[in-house]
């Protein structure tokens, strides 16, 4: 039922090989897929010479019968064209075309970015996806992942009964400011992975309303932390946390809606992995 197509890969040790990447995933018939999505081993391949593990292929396409969902799920290096491929994916002039598909028009189409993008928007929509994963998401500890020298990438990571997320920490950057010494990185990452905790696409502790009301503050009060409302959120959250008062000056309402959160229940704790 799934399309693949082979796609020739070359690895940063050098060795170049084939391996096949999914483009449409039917979700009724491809359990087993629909479950590698989840995992995080859906469209990757390890080296044969060095055993790292690659992506493999760019776009796929998700179909779910029974939610009647049609998503398309671009790289996350896409996002900035996310005006473009909306018109040319899920447009009005954009086609459904899928195999043994009558009534492709009851289908409500979507466009995420990412594996992860797709489990956010699967957990919203597929009810007994967020029946099964939804609690023990909230209640299993998410563990952190810092590493001492901070070379190679810090993660936070989610862990339900099927879904297993790695969302990547990422360092201060405000222009103009000194470069953090490690100890003040490490403390960053740290608050930065509380922050991600708190709100990140999978698995979030605001509701409704919080989050309408964060967006609303990211159109008016602009740029004070960059990326999506995700990356914002856990950025704003450790530059609030490491030095509240210059926080406020820059980010005045950013400050008073943390302010607000203080009494929020986060019934996941976030757990250090040591290196
Ligand atoms: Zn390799």
């Amino acid at each position: 039922m799934a399309l693949k197509a082979a796609y020739e890969i070359r690895c940063v040790c050098g060795a170049a090989f084939a391996a096949d990447s999914y483009e449409y995933v039917f979700a009724e018939h491809d359990p087993h897929l629909r479950d590698a999505i989840l995992s995080g081993e859906f469209n990757r391949a390890a080296c044969p010479s060095c055993g790292r593990g690659l992506p493999v292929g760019n776009r796929f396409l998700y179909r779910d019968e029974k939610n009647r969902l049609w998503v398309w799920v671009c790289g996350k290096e896409e996002e900035p064209k996310r005006a473009e491929l909306m018109e040319e994916l899920i447009g009005k002039d954009a086609v459904i075309e899928g195999h043994f598909l009558d009534h492709g028009e009851d289908y409500r189409k979507f466009l995420v970015f990412g594996r992860i993008g797709l489990i956010g928007l699967l957990l919203e929509e597929d009810r007994a996806l967020r029946r099964s994963e939804g609690k023990r998401l909230r209640e299993r500890p998410a563990l952190r992942w810092i590493p001492e020298g901070g070379e190679d990438p810090a993660y936070l990571f989610l862990a339900g009964n099927k879904v297993r997320v790695a969302m990547p920490l990422k360092s201060p950057e405000e222009p103009g400011s000194l470069p953090a010494s490690a100890g003040e990185r490490k403390r960053w990452l740290q608050w930065y992975s509380r922050g991600l905790n708190l709100h990140n696409p999978c698995s979030s502790f605001l509701n409704r309303r919080m989050r309408k009301g964060w967006n609303r503050i990211r159109q008016e009060e602009g740029a004070c932390g960059g990326g999506d409302e995700f990356e914002d959120f856990a950025g704003s959250w450790a530059a609030y946390r490491m030095n509240a008062k210059r926080f406020r000056e820059r980010c005045p309402e950013r400050s008073a809606f943390f302010d607000g959160l203080k009494g929020l229940k986060v019934s996941r704790q976030v757990r250090s992995l040591r290196p």
